[in-house]
C-alpha cells in the first residue's frame, strides 16, 4: 500500500471522469448505469463470465457452449438464402464447425479464405449442418505466433448504448488499480466478517471481476461463488440496518397510549355473531398490548386470505375511539375501501362509532364535508384509499393507522403515512395487514421494521377449495357446471385478467366473455364489474351479486382483494397462466368462504410451458397460502412475491433475497453486532449500497 502524504479521496469521491480516457460525453453515458464514482464501478459486476483462458476442441462443442475454438477454414462461400450469407467451415482435426455471416465486407469474405487459420469466440447452435457460430468474434492466428490466452475469465458487464464491453473491461481495469491506494474501505468490522467466514471487500471485488481461469464458472454464472456471495451479504446488511434504524428511530417517538379504557370491544366482540379464532385472539392481545405503549406500535399482521383479519383490525379502531383518538383505514384499492367502509360501518354503527368513506371519488362538496368532519373529528374511523393522506385532509388526531394488503405499500409510503400523523410531537399506531404470506427469514429481512403477528388459522366450518387445471378447450363443460351450480341456488365469479384486448389478442375481454356467458346461460343472471367502470355503477353490481340478484359475476382482477360473498361456491379464472401464483390464490380466497364445497377451475391456453404447469399444480395441490408463497419463491424468486418491483421496497443490486436465502440468518446477527458498534460506519455502508430514496434511519 502507498503511504501518501495527502490525504486521497476515497474511491466514491472520485468521479468516473478522473480515469485516464472519461471525458464528459462518456461520463454521461455512465451515468445512465447509475456509475458516477470510481466505488460506483468497482461495484457494477458482471452479469456471467466466459472462459477464454483455453481453446476447446471444436470436436467437444455442444449445442449453447460459448467457447473459444481454433481451426482452418477448409471452405468458404457465399450463399443466397433469400439474402446473401456468407458461410465458412472451419475444422481442427477434432470436428469441424459452420461460421455464419449475415452482414459481411469483401474484405471480410477475402480474408476468411481457404487455408486461414482462425481463433474464434461465440456461441455453438444447431444449424441445417451441424453446430454453427452466428457472427463469431474472430482473429487471423499467424502460424507461430499464437496469440495469447486470456489470464482471466472474460466478465461480462451490464452495458448501455455507447459502452461496449471491451471500454467497460478497460474502465474496470482502471478501477481496479485504485483498489491497492486504501480508497476504499471495508465498513464491516472485522469481528462481524470473521464471524460470517467473509473475505476482504478488496479481494471479493478482485475476485468478481477478474475470476483466474482456475474458477469455477458454473459457480460464478449462477452468482453463488464465495466471492460474489460476500458482496450480497454486504449489501443485504446494509439493507437489514437502514430498517433496523428506521425501527430504532420509531422507538424514540412518542405515541399516544390507548389502553382499554371502556367496554366497547368486548360489546363488538359479542355483536359479532362468531367467536375470534385462536390465531385472531393471539395477533389482538400482541396489537393490544403495542397499543398501550407510549411508543408508536409497528405491527404487520400476516393472514392468509379469509383468515378473518379485518374483524382484528376493527378491535384496534375502536381502542383508538374509545381513547379519544381517530383511527384511519388504508385500503388499495377503491372497491376494497367501499367493502371495509360496509364492514366497518356495520359493525361500528349500532356501538354509536362514526365511520367515513374517502377515495378519490369523492370530490367538491362531498370531499369538503367529509374533510371538515375528519378535521373536526366528528368522524372518528376513516376508510379511504390512499386519497386520506393527501394534501388537504387533516385529523383532529390520529391515533391509529390501518394499512390493508400491505405489498401494494413500500417503505416508503409506510414512512409518509407516519408523518402525515404527527401531531402535538406524537406519532400514530401502525398496524399493516398482509394476505401475502411470505416465509419467516424473508419476512425478518423485508419488514426487518416491523413486528410480526401470524394469523395462521382459518374461521372454522370452512370447506377447503378444490383446484382444478384444464385447457381452454374444456370451456363448455365449465359453462354446464355454472349452470348447474346456479340452478341449485349458488353463485358464481368468471375472472378475466384484462378488460380489453389491447394487451393481446388472445386475452378474452370480460365484456365479450359476459356477452358471451349470456347467450349460453340464458336462465342464468350475469353482472359485470371491471376497474374502468365508474364507481357507483361497480358498487351497484358489487352490491346485487351480495345480496344474490345476480348468480354469475363476470370479473377483471379487480374482485382480487378482499370482496366477501359467502354464497360465492364456483370460480373460474381464465388466462391463469398468466398471473401470479399470489394473485391467483388471493383470487381463489373470494371462494370458499360459506360451508358448501367450493371449486376453482383454472383455464389455460395451451400449449403451457413446463414451468407454468408446476406453478399452476402448485394451486391444485395446496390451499395453505404460505405453503403456496413458498413455492412461488422456489419456482420464481421473491421479486413479485413481494411486490418490490411496485414499490421499491428492496432495490438490491447483488444481492438476490431468494439465491441468498440461507445468508439471511448471519446477515441478521451481522446487523445486530453492527448495530453495537460506531455509527459512522453503518453510515458510510448505507451510502453505498442503500439508495437515497430508501433511506430513512438516521443515524
Ligand atoms: P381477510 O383476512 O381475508 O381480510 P376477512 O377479515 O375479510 O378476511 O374475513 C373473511 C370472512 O370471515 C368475513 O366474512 C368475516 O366476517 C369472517 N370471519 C372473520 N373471523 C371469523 C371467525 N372467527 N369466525 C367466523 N367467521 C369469521
Ligand atoms: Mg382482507
Amino acid at each position: 500500500m502507498s503511504s501518501a502524504t495527502a490525504p486521497q479521496p476515497t474511491l466514491d469521491e472520485r468521479p468516473v471522469t478522473s480515469l485516464r480516457g472519461v471525458g464528459p460525453a462518456l461520463a454521461a453515458t455512465l451515468a445512465k448505469l447509475g456509475l458516477h464514482t470510481v466505488q460506483d464501478l468497482l461495484f457494477h459486476l458482471p452479469l456471467r463470465y466466459e472462459d477464454r483462458t483455453r481453446v476447446v476442441p471444436i470436436g467437444s462443442l455442444r449445442h449453447g457452449d460459448r467457447a473459444v475454438i481454433e481451426g482452418e477454414v477448409q471452405l468458404s462461400e457465399v450463399a443466397f438464402r433469400g439474402r446473401r450469407v456468407l458461410l465458412c467451415r472451419l475444422a481442427d482435426g477434432s470436428g469441424y464447425i459452420t461460421l455464419r455471416f449475415f452482414h459481411f465486407s469483401g474484405a471480410q469474405q477475402a480474408a476468411l479464405s481457404r487455408g486461414t487459420r482462425l481463433r474464434c469466440f461465440g456461441e455453438a447452435r444447431p444449424g441445417p449442418a451441424g453446430l454453427e457460430i452466428v457472427h463469431p468474434e474472430y482473429r487471423r492466428v499467424i502460424a507461430g505466433v499464437t496469440p495469447p490466452a486470456d489470464e482471466s475469465l472474460t466478465p461480462v458487464y451490464p452495458t448501455t448504448e455507447g459502452v461496449q464491453q471491451g471500454r467497460m473491461r478497460v474502465l474496470t481495469d482502471l478501477a481496479l488499480a485504485q483498489l491497492a491506494d486504501g480508497g476504499l474501505r471495508d465498513w464491516v468490522a472485522p469481528d462481524v466478517l470473521a464471524a460470517a467466514r467473509m473475505t476482504s471487500l478488496e479481494a471479493a471485488l478482485r475476485y468478481v471481476h477478474r475470476p483466474p481461469p482456475s474458477a469455477d464458472l458454473e459457480l460464478l454464472n449462477a452468482g453463488r461463488h464465495p466471492a460474489q456471495r460476500r458482496l450480497a451479504f454486504e449489501e443485504l446488511l446494509a439493507h437489514q440496518i437502514s430498517l433496523r434504524l428506521l425501527r430504532e428511530a420509531a422507538d424514540e417517538d412518542a405515541a399516544w397510549p390507548l389502553p382499554a379504557c371502556s367496554d366497547l370491544v368486548a360489546r363488538c366482540l359479542g355483536e359479532l355473531g362468531f367467536e375470534l379464532t385462536g390465531a385472531q385472539q393471539r395477533a389482538w392481545a400482541e396489537i393490544a398490548a403495542d397499543l398501550e405503549r407510549d411508543r408508536p406500535m409497528m405491527r404487520l399482521v400476516q393472514g392468509d386470505v379469509g383468515s378473518g383479519k379485518t374483524v382484528v383490525a376493527a378491535l384496534a379502531a375502536l381502542r383508538a375511539v374509545e381513547n379519544g383518538a381517530q383511527a384511519a383505514v388504508m385500503a388499495p384499492t377503491e372497491l376494497l375501501a367501499e367493502q371495509h367502509a360496509r364492514n366497518f360501518h356495520g359493525w361500528l354503527e349500532p356501538l354509536g362509532i362514526r365511520a367515513g368513506l374517502l377515495t378519490g371519488r369523492h370530490t367538491g362538496r362531498a370531499r369538503r364535508a367529509l374533510e371538515q368532519d375528519l378535521a373536526s373529528g366528528a368522524i372518528q374511523v376513516a376508510i379511504g384509499t390512499h386519497a386520506l393522506f393527501q394534501e388537504g385532509v387533516e385529523f383532529a388526531r390520529l391515533g391509529l393507522v390501518i394499512v390493508d394488503e400491505q405489498h401494494r405499500f413500500g417503505v416508503h409510503q409506510r414512512v409518509r403515512l407516519r408523518e402525515k400523523g404527527l401531531a402535538e410531537g406524537r406519532y400514530p399506531h401502525q398496524l399493516v395487514m398482509t394476505a401475502t404470506p411470505i416465509p419467516r427469514t424473508l419476512a425478518m429481512t423485508a419488514y426487518a421494521d416491523l413486528d410480526v403477528s401470524v394469523i395462521d388459522e382459518l374461521p372454522p366450518g370452512r370447506t377447503p377449495v378444490r383446484t382444478v387445471v384444464l385447457p381452454e378447450t374444456r370451456r363448455v363443460e365449465i359453462v354446464q357446471r355454472i349452470e348447474a351450480a346456479c340452478q341449485s341456488g349458488r353463485q358464481a365469479y368468471w375472472v378475466c385478467p384484462l378488460i380489453d384486448e389491447s394487451d393481446s389478442v388472445r386475452q378474452q375481454a370480460a365484456e365479450e366473455t359476459a356477452e358471451t356467458l349470456a347467450a349460453a346461460l340464458p336462465g342464468v343472471r350475469i353482472g359485470l364489474v371491471h376497474g374502468r367502470m365508474p364507481g357507483r355503477r361497480k358498487d351497484e353490481v358489487m352490491t346485487a351479486f351480495k345480496q344474490g340478484s345476480i348468480d354469475l359475476l363476470v370479473a377483471t382482477t379487480v374482485i382480487e382483494v378482499g370482496v366477501d360473498v359467502p354464497n360465492a361456491s364456483l370460480m373460474v379464472i381464465e388466462n391463469a397462466e398468466r398471473m401470479g401464483l399470489a394473485q391467483l390464490h388471493q383470487l381463489r380466497g373470494r371462494v370458499g368462504r360459506g360451508s358448501v364445497e367450493s371449486s376453482c377451475v383454472l383455464l389455460y391456453q395451451s400449449p403451457l410451458a413446463p414451468i407454468a404447469r408446476q406453478r399452476l399444480a402448485v394451486l391444485r395441490d395446496t390451499n395453505d397460502g404460505f405453503e403456496v408463497a413458498r413455492r412461488d419463491l422456489e419456482l420464481r424468486g421473491p421479486g413479485e412475491l413481494l411486490g418490490t418491483r411496485q414499490t421499491g421496497l428492496m432495490q438490491l443490486r447483488v444481492a438476490d433475497l431468494l439465491r441468498d436465502s440461507d445468508l439471511l440468518p448471519e446477515v441478521q446477527q451481522a446487523a445486530a453486532l453492527m448495530l453495537r458498534g460506531p455509527r459512522s460506519n453503518m453510515e458510510a455502508l448505507l451510502r453505498r449500497w442503500v439508495g437515497q430514496g430508501e433511506r430513512f434511519g438516521k443515524v
